[in-house]
């Protein structure tokens, strides 16, 4: 992994940081949010270390796949039968602040719409 593509999910990811671990396999890992915005607030991640969705390229269609089913697993795991929500901030304006792509799972209360 280079210098540059050093976030704090990388060192989360090499256990250099502490989190709160819900799932892992060999390809994502999934941890709770350090500042949750709902009752269940969790992030996945691949541990391949693309910055943003906007940098995802054909070769990680499968790892894009794989990551969602991990959060609908980690959903259920979690007990979020009554529906939850998944988001994905890009650069910027979508309010990304960690540059290693990641997959909000937030649930646990009834969502608003829009988001801010
Ligand atoms: P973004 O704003 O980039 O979509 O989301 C980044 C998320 O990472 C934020 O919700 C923020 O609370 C979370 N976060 C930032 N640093 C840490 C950390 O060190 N540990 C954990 N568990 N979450 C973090």
């Amino acid at each position: 992994m280079s210098e540059l593509a050093e976030t704090i999910f990388s060192k989360i990811i090499k256990r250099q940081i502490p989190a709160d671990i819900v799932y892992e396999d060999d390809l994502a890992l999934a941890f709770r949010d350090v500042s949750p915005q709902a009752p269940v607030h969790v992030l996945v991640i691949p541990k391949k270390p693309i910055p943003m969705i906007s940098q995802a390229e054909a070769d990680d269609q499968a790892l894009l796949g794989h990551l969602l089913l991990v959060a609908k697993q980690v959903a259920k795991d979690l007990g979020l039968a009554n529906g939850f929500r998944l988001a994905i901030n890009n650069g910027v304006d979508g309010g990304q602040t960690v540059d290693h792509l990641h997959i909000h799972i937030l649930g646990g209360r009834a969502m608003t719409w829009p988001p801010g």
